[in-house]
């Protein structure tokens, strides 16, 4: 799950053998992390599909950063950012995230991860491990509508995610981007009763999709939808967000 764009790419050439799945490094950001500064780390290519994607070319595209190349920049930043963010893309599907949070710890920071929860037993090895410390979770949509709108099947996957994280420790926020063409205000309503049933208790994110920027799919203009906190019930407080 991803927001925006990185912001600097690393185009050096690297030998074939040498894993780069890193497409770009964001060196600062005061919006990415809740109450820190960070750089984010946008790992290339993902499980889904969404139409309303924001980053395609990190999606569809290639890394041409190596792990080692981010470590050597995370040293740079040591005691100067509290935070590192790994974004994407979906960063859970590397395997390179170990090896590289293992170190990042060691360096002081805290980690950040934006998922869309379709790797549960990665995000249980990083939280057992103590490799994480806030977790975004997008929560796309109900299963009926899961399909359409990521182009996957990983609906009981996330469900799977949402438990996980629910009876951890972690910190850890839901969110859903709102294009009102694919989730109506009822589909919300749906959305906000599966988390009651699921024990989930706290806030819930809404971001509304931003006309006119390049996005994965074809979509016709977003019409914004207006009260959500009404939405709000008992123990989950529905926020709309940017
Ligand atoms: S989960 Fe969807 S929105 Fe997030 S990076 Fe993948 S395709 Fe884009």
């Amino acid at each position: 799950m991803s927001e925006r764009k990185g912001s600097i790419g690393n185009a050096r050439i690297l030998p074939k053998e040498v894993p780069t799945p890193i497409y770009s490094i964001t060196p600062f950001t005061l919006l990415d992390y809740p109450g820190k500064t960070a750089c984010i780390l946008w790992f290339a290519g993902c499980n889904m599909r969404c139409t309303y994607c924001y980053n395609p070319d990190i999606v569809l595209g290639k890394g041409v950063v190596s792990i080692m190349e981010a470590l050597t920049f995370l040293r740079s930043r040591k005691g100067l950012l509290q935070g590192i963010v790994l974004s994407g893309g979906e960063c859970t599907l590397h395997p390179t995230v170990f090896p590289l949070l293992e170190t990042a710890k060691e360096y002081g920071f805290d980690v950040k991860i934006d998922t869309n929860g379709s790797r549960p037993k990665v995000l249980e090895r990083l939280i057992a491990r103590r490799l994480v410390d806030y977790i975004a979770l997008d929560f796309k949509a109900l299963e009926h509508r899961y399909q359409a709108i990521t182009e996957s099947t990983l609906f009981p996957e996330f469900a799977e995610s949402l438990s996980l994280l629910n009876c951890s420790s972690v910190p850890f926020e839901l969110r859903t981007t709102v294009h009102s063409e694919l989730i109506t205000r009822d589909d919300l309503r749906a959305m906000v009763g599966f988390l009651q049933q699921h024990a989930y208790s706290g806030p819930y994110y809404i971001q509304h999709y931003v006309n006119g920027v390049p996005v994965l799919g074809k979509l016709c203009r977003s019409i914004k939808y207006a009260h959500f906190s009404e939405l709000s019930v008992d123990g989950i407080a529905v926020v709309e967000r940017g």
